[in-house]
């Protein structure tokens, strides 16, 4: 039987961080065996919200892909592409904006989270309020058939699934496109070191490629359990990120001794960070190493991509023939 298609994707803003990982890319090195894997990086997304800072885009498409390359994302298992590299994906977004209705756009969660995550940039702009559209575009090109996402992103499939759902409607067809469906993936929270979400834009992320002396630092920074302010005061790990990161990455025997101990004060808050600390360290020391190897070699990077973006293009291709015969642009091409 033929394989189920995903697709997902990382916008290029900077390298990728832990919750990154945990949130996304650990599921996705799962699903290369059970799936038909496109992964993107989402260039023109990029731009939605660093519009003003181009020259940070190809720099962060290598970080991503070195990203990709030490987690195990595989070119063989799976297509890898660039997103402006299939410019069907620039087509389809303007196609479906003329059916799209503004309310639908404007009410989509993330819209206004986003806008208070980045209160420091203008993002009151046409192609800001259009992204949930591209991303949606970015999914039905392919025919996917699930996307995988955690519970905060299910509203952006739920508008997919109404804008293939409207475009039938409208053009009086069926099967144009398939309806994709979330592919609920667990995804624990993951707190950055200030205690909010892990997010480039707080400043508060430890990342993929973080040297051994960066996550110590970072990790004694870490805030603890708050109301825990002397050695002999019992803690709580429940509300403790560095509990979080033992989850992550310590192995069980850790994880259940220090919800045990940190209870009842047997076990202080450096010593704990410290035994945090080397498990981490253990846990992301190959994935960096295999990051390493990839440093110089942006040609070849770039060399995979282009034969990722050139089986993409032709999935996309096929799509957009069908979408312009249904709109009346299906007069042929200029060459
Ligand atoms: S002992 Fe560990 S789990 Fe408990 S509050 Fe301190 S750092 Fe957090």
């Amino acid at each position: 039987m033929a394989k189920k298609r995903i697709l997902s994707g990382n916008r290029p803003t900077g390298k990728l961080h832990w919750g990154n990982y945990f949130g996304a890319l650990k599921q996705w090195v799962e699903l290369q065996d059970s799936y038909e894997c496109f992964f993107f990086i989402a260039d023109w997304h990029a731009l939605t919200t660093d519009y003003d800072h181009p020259e940070k885009i190809k720099p962060s498409v290598m970080e991503v892909l070195k990203d990709w390359m030490a987690v195990g994302i595989d070119p063989k298992k799976s297509v890898l592409f660039l997103q402006s590299w299939v410019k069907e994906h620039a087509e389809l977004h303007l196609l479906l904006s003329m059916m799209t209705p503004l309310g639908w756009l404007e009410r989509v969660p993330s819209f206004k989270d986003m806008q208070q995550e980045l209160r420091d940039r203008d993002l009151n702009m046409y192609g800001f309020l259009g992204y949930p559209l591209l991303q949606s575009a970015d999914i039905i090109l392919y025919q996917a058939d699930s996307v995988p996402v955690g519970e905060d992103q299910v509203a952006h499939i739920e508008l997919t699934r109404e804008i293939v759902r409207r475009f039938h409607h409208i053009t009086k067809t069926e099967k144009v496109f398939v309806e994709p469906k979330p592919l609920l993936t667990k995804t624990p929270r993951i707190p950055g070191t200030d205690g909010r979400k892990m997010s480039k834009s707080f400043g508060n992320a430890i990342y993929i490629a973080d040297d051994d002396a960066t996550v110590r630092q970072k990790m004694m920074a870490t805030i603890t359990d708050p109301a825990r302010k002397r050695r002999e005061d019992p803690g709580n790990p429940d509300v403790c990120n560095i509990f979080s990161y033992h989850k992550l990455t310590s192995p069980k025997k850790d994880v259940d001794m220090v919800d045990r101990e940190c209870r009842r004060a047997g076990i202080g808050c450096v010593e704990c960070k410290k035994l945090c600390i080397e498990n981490a360290l253990q846990f992301w020391q190959p994935l960096r190493e295999r990051r390493e190897t990839w440093d110089g070699k942006e040609q070849e990077l770039l060399g995979m991509m282009r034969e990722g973006s050139v089986k993409a293009q032709t999935v996309a291709a096929k799509t957009m023939e069908r979408v312009r015969e249904v709109m009346g642009l299906n007069y042929g091409t200029a060459r």
